[in-house]
């Protein structure tokens, strides 16, 4: 995996446009699937108004996004309604997210967001455009990248490092259990995730985890039942061997 754009894109013009152009091409040329491993990604033939990629071999597919600096706390995205609808459809998108450097023309970071830590609860609806606006009363979308776990950011490249691909597939596959879980229940459970994940040790107590609670409460007002639902969902993840049970009480993140 070469990480320059190539001197064989169009010329650096007008910004935005040529680096899209860029982007683009380097994640035909350079980019695998990390689903199942296949060597290159191809391109839609017509503009398919979610995806950018899939994969030939398993058919998974993947949205692009790229900016020169680092991706913030959330990432503009398509049309919220067309977002929500296809949250449970087998061909939602994955999302490639991909930094640049435009002195060196080469990308500094690409990680992905598998399809499978897109809930509800991620996707933030925007204000409708103005009446004065081309498309006036569209409502676009935002994903908060700050409320998904670390284990749903998977690095390609990592600060100008390509990582092993190894490593890259391992760590797809550990959170594919999320798949069987619907984006309507799958919100508690990244949300556990993402409190175990702040502890940040590999092994911890229920009692750690119950320091959430008010946390968890405020994001899920209508729950009258905050503990009883953190259990349930290590359990869940413990079934699932994302953590593993060490005695009464205790877990430990399963590396
Ligand atoms: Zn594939």
């Amino acid at each position: 995996m070469k990480l320059g754009f190539g001197e064989s894109q169009s010329p650096y013009s007008s910004g935005s446009q040529s680096a899209r152009a860029w982007t683009e091409a380097w994640v035909g040329a350079w980019a695998y699937c990390p689903h199942c491993g296949n060597s290159k990604i191809s391109t839609f033939r017509n503009n398919s108004p979610l995806a950018d990629f899939f994969c030939t071999s398993c058919r998974e597919e993947f949205e692009l996004k790229s900016q020169k600096g680092k991706f913030g706390a959330k990432v503009l995205d398509g049309e919220f309604k067309t977002k929500c609808e296809r949250l449970a459809a087998s061909n939602n998108p994955n999302l490639f997210l991909m930094n640049y450097d435009l002195n060196t023309l080469a990308v500094v970071n690409l990680f992905i967001v598998p399809k499978h830590f897109f809930a509800r609860e991620i996707i933030e609806q925007r204000k409708p455009l103005a009446a004065t606006a081309r498309r006036a009363g569209w409502i676009g979308s935002k994903i908060l990248l700050d409320r998904v776990p670390e284990s749903g950011k998977i690095h390609i490249v990592q600060n100008s490092i390509v990582r092993p691909k190894e490593l890259v597939l391992a760590e797809w596959q550990k959170t594919l259990f999320l798949r069987s879980e619907s984006p309507e229940s799958r919100g508690w459970l990244l949300d556990v995730m993402k409190c175990v994940e702040a502890l940040g040790k590999s092994e911890f107590t229920l009692d750690e985890v119950y320091a959430y609670e008010r946390h968890l409460g405020d994001l899920y007002p209508g729950n009258q039942n905050v503990k009883p639902k953190i259990r349930q969902q290590l359990q869940f993840l413990r079934d699932r061997g994302f953590i593993e049970f060490v005695s009464r009480g205790r877990y430990r993140l399963r590396s």
